[in-house]
């Protein structure tokens, strides 16, 4: 049967799985929480930035010489959107330690489940690749803002992409309704979301798990 989500991509990999598994499991301590979520996220990373251009590039081997192919000339943005994104940005940085870091920080008004904007931080609108991360993309409010904040920045729509852990039908329906044309890269689409937006069966409360906080 044809995805509902022709942008969603699950990267169903069994470690992958396995780890979240873990994560989901409410027993995990905040540490291995931590370390887990940061290993995903690299882990992920290789399917997220899979188009990034190759320049080839003389060297030589202790053989001889070759035109090797070298990942240069795209700039990379990774924004996570605060707090439980940087959890995730953290395993990116490890995958591409050169790229810039910005941050938008969002919170969800507890009586209308809408992003609420604080804080906007951002390297310059020229980079190749903007990857915006949040582990769950539960309403999907918080990620079509995070797009909506990037746009008005004047980054060009077709360098954005969105990683999150897990995604809810309903957030990825409200998510199209309005970038339908942003890929989504996540390690599970998950049932639905309860009566307080939390994701079913979900992990919780992503930056609660994260840092430790009731
Ligand atoms: N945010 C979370 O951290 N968890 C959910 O299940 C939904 C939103």
């Amino acid at each position: 049967m044809a995805s509902p989500f022709p942008n969603l991509r699950v990267i169903d990999h069994p470690l992958i799985q396995h780890k979240l598994s873990h994560m989901r499991d409410k027993r995990t301590p905040p540490q291995v929480f931590r370390a887990l979520l940061r290993e995903i996220a690299m882990l992920m990373g290789f399917e997220v930035f899979r188009g990034l251009a190759l320049a080839q590039e003389r060297i030589e081997t202790p053989l001889t010489a070759m035109q090797a192919p070298f990942v240069k000339g795209t700039k990379i943005a990774i924004v996570p959107i605060l707090r439980a994104g940087t959890g995730m940005a953290d395993g990116l940085l490890d995958l591409v330690p050169f790229a810039d870091v910005g941050h938008i920080g969002l919170y969800r008004d507890k009586t209308t489940h809408r992003p609420v904007q604080y804080l906007v931080k951002l390297p310059p609108s020229d980079h190749g690749v903007y990857v915006v991360v949040d582990p769950m993309l539960a309403t999907g409010h918080s990620a079509a803002k995070a797009v909506d904040v990037l746009l008005q920045h004047g980054v060009a729509k077709s360098s954005i992409l969105f990683l999150a852990l897990v995604a809810a039908p309903e957030g990825m329906r409200a998510f199209n309704e309005r970038h339908a044309d942003v890929p989504v890269f996540v390690a599970a689409l998950d049932e639905r979301l309860d009566e307080r937006a939390y994701i079913i069966p979900g992990l919780g409360d992503a930056g609660d798990r994260l840092f430790g906080t009731p």
